[in-house]
């Protein structure tokens, strides 16, 4: 009796589970034409789309200098990159004495790691949202330096980025103002 009940009752249960909305998205460009469908899922702050190079706004140039560490760390050798004296070095308006002078990731190739961002010393390079660059054909995703830029640029004015050395700093700069201040208040 007590076990035909317990069955009639995990039966209620998942007929009430099939009467929810589902869980599940449409792909926005699957044919459905309901609108709340049609967007696109939004993807959360840490996710991993295509890695991208991100602008300096302060000098207005790329952070790249075309060092080739992440170009020698890259798993499957989708990247490359040429250097050249940067102008503006010459000119005092900048502290980097090289500059990238042509970069280019097949992004066909690359399995979004994110070593290239791991090893950059220059806050380069980052892992943008981006994940829906299919094309059809076969070099269609090989990303030149303009390309990667405008697509870092998206990135940064998307997320209001801050390049991860200066806000470790400003991480580091409260840290020590909190420990002064408690000291302070200790010893008063
Ligand atoms: S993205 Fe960073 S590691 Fe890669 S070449 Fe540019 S500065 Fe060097
Ligand atoms: S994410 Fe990984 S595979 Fe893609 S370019 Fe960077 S290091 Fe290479």
């Amino acid at each position: 009796m007590f076990n035909s009940l317990k069955g009639l009752v995990v039966t209620l249960v998942s007929t009430m589970n099939g009467l929810r909305s589902p869980v599940t998205r449409q792909y926005p460009n699957s044919g459905n034409l309901l609108k709340k469908h049609l967007e696109p899922t939004p993807v959360k702050d840490r996710f991993m789309g295509f890695p991208a190079l991100t602008w300096d706004e302060e000098i207005n140039e790329p952070y790249c200098t075309s060092c080739m560490v992440c170009i020698r760390g890259c798993p499957t050798q989708c990247m490359s990159a040429v250097m050249k004296d940067n102008p503006l070095y010459e000119q005092e308006k900048s502290s980097r004495r090289k500059i990238v002078d042509s970069f280019e990731i097949n992004l066909n190739r690359c399995i979004l790691c994110g070593i290239c961002v791991e090893v950059c010393n220059f806050d380069a390079i980052v892992m943008t949202h981006e994940h829906e660059m299919s094309t059809s054909s076969r070099n269609g995703d090989r990303m030149n330096l303009p390309a990667l830029l405008e697509l870092g640029h998206k990135f940064q004015k998307e997320t209001d980025w801050i390049p991860p050395t200066k806000r470790a700093k400003v991480v580091k700069e409260d840290a020590t103002e909190v420990s002064k201040a408690s000291a302070d208040a200790e010893a008063s």
